[in-house]
């Protein structure tokens, strides 16, 4: 966010709704903290910065672009959200918009929401705990060690049927082959015990709930401009995800496309 371009567009966008934020100029001065701090739905007590990222997040929410939540700070969804907002208000393009809600919302095995740490405690235990190996229908290569196949990986004892029946039609669709060829044996990881990105709460991977898949392709950042899984040929391997449950946080928010999770958003 220390991207000058951006605290222009800032400027710009406070002037333009008569807030006066002086002149574009690229620097958060007196003037452009003042008009923000007349901006109504940002929290007096956050930093300049925070303000400045709020309030990208904010205009993203008023041109109906799901910004993640209002929250300051500056990470994946809101790159790609700042990026809809400057086609859409300044190139004057439709912004390529997400709409997460054309997905589908299975739920058969009743995953619990990550939203409150608690539900994820009652559903799964503590982290760490209940974890089994899953005996896998193809051999999984490691993205960090081409050279080393597995046949089995720890994960939750609770996901482990329905993490094998995906992987089962994800081998009868696909087959070995196409398998090999789109990346989807090449195994970045599942039970891991770390915080969140950007974050102090716990990773899904700490309860062994979430899976990484061909990591190199698909990079945190990378939204479905550049993530190799966006594209329409892995779109059954997502339905057999989806069909179980689990979420993509790339199909839902449009980052970290390596990632799947049992666990609702
Ligand atoms: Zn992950």
């Amino acid at each position: 966010m220390k991207d000058k371009s951006v605290i222009k567009f800032i400027q710009a966008q406070l002037n333009a709704r008569g807030l006066d934020a002086g002149t574009a100029d690229g620097i958060i001065g007196p003037k452009t903290l003042a008009a923000l701090n007349k901006v109504e739905a940002i929290p007096s007590d956050w930093s300049e910065t925070r303000k400045a990222v709020g309030f990208v997040q904010l205009l993203a929410i008023e041109n109906d672009i799901d910004p993640g939540k209002l929250d300051g700070y500056w990470g994946p969804q809101t790159q790609f959200t700042y990026e809809s907002l400057v086609s859409l208000l300044i190139e004057g393009k439709e912004a390529e918009l997400w709409r997460p809600e054309d997905l589908p919302d299975e739920n058969p095995n009743n995953w619990p929401s990550q939203k409150q740490e608690e539900n994820i405690i009652r559903f799964y235990g503590e982290i760490a705990k209940n974890q089994t190996n899953i005996d896998l229908p193809y051999p999984h290569t490691l993205a960090w060690e081409k050279s080393t196949t597995i046949s089995r990986f720890l994960c939750h004892e609770r996901v482990h049927d329905s993490l094998l029946r995906v992987l089962i039609r994800v081998l009868d669709h696909y087959g070995m082959h196409k398998i090999r060829n789109l990346g989807l044996d090449l195994w970045g990881g599942c039970f891991n015990v770390r915080s969140m990105r950007g974050g102090k709460r716990p990773s899904m991977h700490s309860w062994g709930i979430a899976l990484d898949y061909y990591p190199s392709k698909n990079l945190v950042r990378w939204g479905r401009d550049r993530a190799e899984f966006a594209k329409p040929i892995y779109n059954m391997w997502w339905k057999f995800w989806e069909d179980e449950g689990w979420v993509s946080i790339g199909r839902q928010r449009n980052f970290d496309w390596m990632h799947v999770q049992a666990a609702k958003l």
